[in-house]
């Protein structure tokens, strides 16, 4: 059963003091009732709030209302339907404060972290409301005698998202923006444990003009999962998240005739050549490992020191690992926020005492960081001598930890590094273009950094990873979001 949610409850929402987290179904704030999950706040222990779980049942009217907003939507031309977005952008630009507050919240990273990740987010849409040029097609005439021959981009229908909980505000955007001026509609299914953040953007969406039912928010879990993958009004389905759970969605949403793209977890390495600039790249490695409490896909989490650059870069890189702030992301100063919940740090707790059991020595240890003990804090952790085929060299942690794998030389690091069934990210440090060449050309990843702390593409260019970091062939946003969420026609004309 589901329940409208008042008037009233949707303003206190936009006020942003307190977060309804309710689903948005064919244009009305519903309450639906299959289920709950209170939602806390990781630094404290708080409960901010709680989250109602669509069903089945949900997501069954959402895809249909979605397929008739779509029939109206894809007739509107591409320069208008890019207007609300700009409105969107303004909106989200206003309340970007407000909307980082509560990913801090109920994330925990640190508010300046979620201020840049609100701020990518913007970026998103800034670039979806460049659609009337970025569909453009082909054209050339006369490819026979007087024929001419054009292709043109057409929306495929009803799209759907499924998003994880460690860009709660800025994945989602990674999809909508650009499914929508490409002239489709959209459900999206954000993470249940960190369902605040979206919600309140969607609702800055819903302000900004979109007609009912373009955009549709349904929260839960599993269940609902399943229930977009089979739906067969649901004709494209973008999942961001761990690796396991994007093979299935891969699978699923295919064997349903549904067009994916799943992007997976990683496990990735950091390296460090004798050359390196070592103050530059310490505190690179620091943001990459240690930011957002190790929670990116993009983290760092395999140290492969070459040579004898090992010593003096671990001796600076513990040093200053272990003078980095911990605590709530909310506190200025605080560089280190908590995991995202209890239960994910139980699993990093498991992760480091398996490395130390496999032989892996800590040259520091975040368990005994000092922090308000109801809290899932976890400071920074460093383990040295690291075995390439052991647990925590091979497996994502997902966590402030770094493990360091030695390597005698470029060639060895290449050959650890390309032996990883994870291909998301990489960068090297290096003074030397040849190295740094030979590197970005050798690897087998899906983004390269060189000198980089995190090399995460803009949102002009396209995200995602190799290997068991990405299942599909077109990647996320950029111009390959804009081919993901079209269809391609070729038209050719010849006039007696
Ligand atoms: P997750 O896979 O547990 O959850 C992601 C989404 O899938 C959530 O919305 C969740 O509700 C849903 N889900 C979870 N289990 C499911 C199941 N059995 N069946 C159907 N749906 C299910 O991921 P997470 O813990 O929220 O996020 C962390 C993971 O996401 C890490 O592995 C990280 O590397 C990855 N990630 C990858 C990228 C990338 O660009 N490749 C970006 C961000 C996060």
């Amino acid at each position: 059963m589901s329940t409208v949610v008042s008037e009233k409850e949707v303003a206190v929402s936009k006020s942003g003091k307190t977060v309804v987290t309710s689903s948005c179904v064919a244009g009305e704030w519903i309450s639906p009732g299959a289920g709950s999950q209170p939602i806390v706040n990781p630094a404290n222990g708080e409960t901010l709030s709680t989250l109602p779980y669509a069903g089945a049942a949900e997501v069954d009217r959402a895809a249909r209302s979605a397929h008739q907003a779509w029939l109206a939507w894809r007739e509107v031309p591409v320069v208008d339907r890019v207007q609300p977005l700009y409105r969107f952008k303004s909106l989200l630009e206003k309340h970007t404060r407000e909307v980082a507050e509560i990913l801090t919240r109920e994330n925990g990273k640190t508010l300046d972290d979620a201020l840049a990740e609100v701020r990518r987010g913007v970026q998103m849409i800034e670039v979806a409301c460049g659609m009337p040029s970025l569909m453009m097609g082909d054209s050339l005439n006369d490819i026979a005698k007087g024929i001419d021959c054009r292709t043109i981009r057409q929306p495929i229908g009803v799209c759907a998202g499924i998003t994880p909980f460690n860009f709660p505000a800025m994945v989602p955007l990674w999809m909508y923006p650009f499914a929508i001026a490409t002239g489709n509609t959209f459900i999206l299914k954000p993470s249940e444990r960190v369902p605040m953040s979206p919600t309140r953007v969607v609702e800055l969406l819903v302000e900004a003009g979109l007609p009912a039912g373009v955009i549709q928010l349904v929260h839960g879990g599993r269940e609902v999962v399943e229930a977009l993958l089979a739906h067969p009004l649901i004709r494209a389905i973008s999942f961001v998240g761990s690796s396991a759970v994007a093979r299935i969605v891969y699978r699923e949403a295919a064997a349903h005739g549904k067009r994916v793209q799943a992007l997976g977890g990683a496990k990735n390495h950091l390296v460090v050549m004798p050359d390196a600039d070592l103050p530059q790249t310490v505190d690179a490695i620091l943001g990459s490992a240690f930011g957002a409490a190790g929670q990116r896909c993009l983290a760092g989490s395999v140290l492969v020191p070459v040579g004898e650059v090992a010593e003096p870069l671990l001796d600076l890189l513990v040093k200053k690992a272990t003078a980095l702030r911990v605590g709530d992301g909310m506190e200025s100063g605080v560089e280190v926020g908590p995991l995202v919940a209890a239960d994910q740090k139980k699993r990093v707790l498991g992760y480091i005492e398996k490395g130390i059991a496999e032989g892996a020595k800590p040259l520091c240890d975040g368990r005994q960081v000092k922090a308000d003990p109801a809290g899932s804090f976890l400071g920074p952790t460093v383990l040295d001598h690291v075995q390439p085929g052991s647990t925590v060299a091979r497996e994502e942690i997902f966590g402030p930890v770094l493990s360091v794998v030695r390597a005698k030389t470029l060639d060895e690091a290449i050959a650890l590094v390309n032996a990883s069934e994870y291909g998301n990210t990489t960068t090297i440090y290096t003074r030397s273009g040849k190295a740094a060449r030979e590197y970005q050309s050798r690897i087998e990843v899906g983004m390269v950094g060189v000198n980089m702390s995190v090399a995460a593409p803009m949102a002009f260019f396209p995200f995602a990873g190799w290997k068991n970091s990405f299942f599909g062939d077109l990647h996320a946003h950029g111009k390959d979001a804009v081919a993901f969420y079209t269809e391609q026609k070729v038209l050719m004309t010849r006039w007696f």
